[in-house]
């Protein structure tokens, strides 16, 4: 190994430790230099991942989401997943490409965390519509599946509220569509990511991170799942689970 090579080692070191201590947003210029130089190397190509725009303004689903929640929450938290989801998708392109794996278990649950924060936020704000358009019942395909799958839609529900509201910590409800064997099923996840059992693919979700719902519930989180019904936007879901190949 040369000296330039040990000395550029050097620098890169750097700059995983100020993304430890500064978060990382200030991380992402000098990781998308890495990328370019990781891609030069034959490290990989690489997704740039985007922050999807919010399909309805921010106070679309007043009364029961406040605005300053949504811009929060779109603007800020799932920025921020899109962005750490890039940095370390990036760093363990560098990391191939240098063949140094000393941060290889911290950028892989990065890269887990900040990507399933983006995955499940993009699909949290199609799943939710405007007054007008969200709420009621499913109908059709997705409501005779429902039916089959958790005996009734009433007990779908309760299922469903009585998984969001016990969350441990920050996470999320999910409605999964499990292609073996063509059902739904309810799980919870814990932050972005865990508790997953492979194999399935949420189509409907609600963030009970206390970002969510903490400027207008406050530590009520019951309520704010209880009011959340009323936004669902159950031709989106339909729209997912038809995507799936599920209808
Ligand atoms: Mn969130």
């Amino acid at each position: 190994m040369s000296t330039d090579r040990r000395g550029f080692l050097k620098t890169a070191g750097g700059v995983m430790v100020a993304a430890n201590v500064l978060g990382v947003s200030p991380l992402v210029g000098s990781a998308m230099a890495a990328t370019e130089s990781a891609e030069k190397k034959g490290a990989g190509a690489l997704t740039e991942h985007v922050l999807p725009p919010l399909p309805y303004p921010f106070d679309a689903l007043e009364p029961y989401i406040d605005a300053k929640t949504m811009e929060i929450h779109h603007d800020k938290h799932h920025a921020a997943y899109v962005k750490g989801l890039n940095t370390a998708e990036a760093a363990l392109a560098k990391a191939r490409a240098e063949n140094d794996f000393a941060m290889i278990e911290y950028w892989s649950k990065k890269a887990a965390f900040n990507g399933g924060g983006h995955f499940l936020h993009s699909m949290f704000w199609k799943v939710m519509a405007p007054k007008g358009q969200g709420g009621g019942e499913p109908k059709g395909k997705l409501a005779e599946l429902i039916e089959r799958d958790f005996g009734s839609f009433a007990a779908f529900k309760a299922h469903f509220s009585a998984a969001a509201k016990n969350v441990e910590g920050a996470g999320w409800a999910l409605l999964h569509y499990r292609p073996e064997d063509g059902r739904l099923i309810v799980l919870q996840a814990e932050n972005q990511h865990k508790l997953s059992p492979w194999g399935t693919t949420p189509i409907l979700g609600i963030d009970v991170w206390e970002h969510a719902y903490y400027l207008k519930y406050q530590n009520n989180r019951g309520e704010y799942v209880d009011q959340w019904w009323n936004v669902v936007n159950w031709k989106q879901v339909a729209e997912n689970l038809k995507a799936l190949g599920g209808i």
